[in-house]
């Protein structure tokens, strides 16, 4: 018979080492997720959202640019009159 608990102890295990100066020794003892690190440790979601996401960014790199354009061009009118 399997004792309860029994197959949670032949989990893979995070491993993260603790930092040079900290109060802990051991490394990480969590459960590890399919990537080999804890909850804690390898965070939750490799997808970026909001403001940082990918598509984000380049919408603004995009915006910018026109932005530029327009300041460029404008510069290049009160320069010219
Ligand atoms: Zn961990």
């Amino acid at each position: 018979m399997v004792r309860r608990g029994e197959n949670l102890k032949l989990l893979p295990r995070c491993g993260a080492k603790p930092k040079p100066r900290s109060i802990r020794t051991y490394p990480c003892k969590q459960a590890a997720m399919p990537n080999g690190r804890c909850y804690f440790h390898g965070g939750v979601n490799k997808v970026k959202h909001g403001n940082y996401s990918k598509v984000s960014k380049t919408k603004r790199t995009a915006q910018r640019s026109i932005i530029n354009q327009f300041r460029k061009s404008i510069l290049e009118l009160e320069d010219s009159i």
